[in-house]
């Protein structure tokens, strides 16, 4: 297990800033994601992880060791891309075993390894199969297999799932991150699925602009994002304007259009005047619906869509000039019981004060 610290890198790209003087410290054996939107220096940072890239600037450290200007072969860093090509004329077992006959690794030993990799991802039974003969799901693991096989010292993954349809993501995502804690092998994963992140990261950053705009488990993250682009781009949200117009004991009292909301700081770091502009973000499923006024943050309207999905109904909820999304699970109100005026209330603790 090594930790990866990553020091005030910074890479361009021409006038392009794809890094930006970025600090980051990943933990031994933890399963960290980078998400972001497209551009933001995701790939660009694993690349220089892998020694694809060089930084123009800052260092590079796995565990101890200094390894900013080592070419990709002496990292020791096991890696699975988007497109994980497998050799289409050799069986799963020789695609496996080739990082190690390159490294000429004893005959007996290579036959060990191999089958232990294969093992590790439960392809065993399949060993003598040519790509072709494997399902999506079954070539990505061999793709796995042929990073664990070399023992590497760090795993980095880029979109390594993207080719797969939804219920293989769902069952391969659950697969690495039981191969990686098996392994306690430190992994850095980009991915554009939040999902995927959510559903089993250790840890996240989301980025924009080559910088990390928040850092912290799916869970901080989800439930507080920090500022209004980590709300805007992790799962959905409503982002409401005011105006603070008082605070106490940690809550802050903000006046918008629907209702006055009594929520807290995304940011704990972030003063709020009185009189100061804000967004509240409120989840869509945090809402609750009522025929009776709520005590505390409620919004009198009255819902004008619904689009009904069975476990959940997801309604467009209008209050005056303004409209908001709610998600109701287990759903009451629809058809006749969803006529008429109602009340969306929410708790202060999901209601999220940013800077707009
Ligand atoms: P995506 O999610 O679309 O893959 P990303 O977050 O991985 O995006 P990067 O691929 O790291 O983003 O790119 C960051 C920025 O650097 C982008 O503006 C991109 O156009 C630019 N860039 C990346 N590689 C090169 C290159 N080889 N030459 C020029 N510009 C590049």
């Amino acid at each position: 297990m090594i930790s990866i610290g990553i020091q005030k890198v910074s890479k361009r790209f021409g006038a392009t800033v794809a890094l930006e003087a970025l600090d980051l410290a990943i933990q031994p054996g933890e399963l960290f994601f980078l998400l972001g939107p497209s551009g933001c220096g995701k790939t660009t940072l694993l690349r220089c992880l892998a020694g694809f890239e060089r930084p123009d600037s800052g260092t590079i450290r796995f565990g101890e060791q200094d390894v900013t200007r080592l070419p990709p072969h002496e990292r020791n860093a096991g890696m699975v891309f988007q497109s994980y090509a497998l050799w289409p004329h050799m069986s799963v077992v020789e695609n496996v075993a080739f990082g190690l006959e390159e490294r000429r690794v004893p005959a007996a030993e290579l036959e060990r390894r191999t089958a232990q990799a294969l093992e590790a991802v439960q392809l065993g039974a399949l060993a003598e199969r040519k790509p072709h003969q494997l399902s999506g799901g079954q070539q990505q693991r061999v793709a796995l297999a042929r990073a664990l096989v070399v023992r590497p010292r760090c795993l980095l993954l880029d979109e390594p799932l993207s080719n797969l349809d939804a219920r293989l993501r769902a069952e391969m995502r659950s697969e690495i991150r039981r191969v990686c804690k098996q392994h306690q092998l430190t992994t850095v994963y980009v991915t554009h699925d939040q999902k995927e992140a959510l559903a089993i990261a250790d840890r996240m950053a989301v980025m924009e602009a080559g910088r990390i705009l928040q850092l912290g488990m799916p869970r901080e993250i989800y439930a507080r994002p920090a500022t209004a682009t980590v709300a805007r781009f992790i799962g959905e949200t409503n982002l409401i304007a005011g105006r603070i117009v008082g605070g106490e004991s940690g809550r802050l009292l903000v006046d918008t259009p629907v209702c006055r909301f009594h929520g807290l700081a995304g940011d704990p770091n972030e003063v709020h005047r009185r009189g100061a502009e804000v967004l509240v973000s409120v989840r869509p499923e945090c809402w609750r619906l009522a025929r009776q006024q709520p005590a505390m943050n409620a919004v009198r309207g009255r819902i004008a869509e619904t689009a009904y999905l069975g476990e959940v109904a997801q309604h467009r909820f209008v209050s005056g000039e303004s409209e908001l999304k709610l998600f109701e699970l287990n759903p009451r109100f629809v058809g006749t019981a969803a006529q008429g005026e109602l009340w969306a209330s929410v708790d202060p603790e999901d209601v999220v004060v940013l800077k707009p």
